[in-house]
C-alpha cells in the first residue's frame, strides 16, 4: 500500500465498502502514514459536510472527489 492507493482507498473505506483484508492494508498504511491519516481526517469531515449539505439524493457528491482530492493534495504540502 502506497499513499497514491491509500488516497483511492479513502471514500470506499469511508462508504463501508473495503473487504477486510484491503481495510486491513489501508488502516496499517495510515498508522505509518500521519499525512494519510490527516487526509482522511479532512476527506470524513468534508464528505459529512457534503451529505448535510446534499441531503438527497446522495448522487451530489459525485461531482467533488476530484477537485477535493486536487485541494486536500495541494493543502498536504505545505505539511
Ligand atoms: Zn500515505
Amino acid at each position: 500500500m502506497n499513499c497514491q492507493a491509500c488516497v483511492e482507498f479513502i471514500l470506499r473505506y469511508l462508504d463501508g465498502e473495503l473487504p477486510d483484508d484491503e481495510r486491513a492494508a489501508f488502516e496499517v498504511h495510515l498508522a505509518k502514514c500521519p499525512p494519510c491519516g490527516r487526509y482522511l481526517e479532512q476527506y470524513r469531515v468534508t464528505v459529512t459536510a457534503c451529505k448535510k449539505a446534499f441531503v438527497a439524493p446522495p448522487e451530489a457528491c459525485d461531482d467533488v472527489p476530484e477537485a477535493l482530492i486536487q485541494a486536500i493534495l495541494a493543502s498536504r504540502r505545505d505539511v
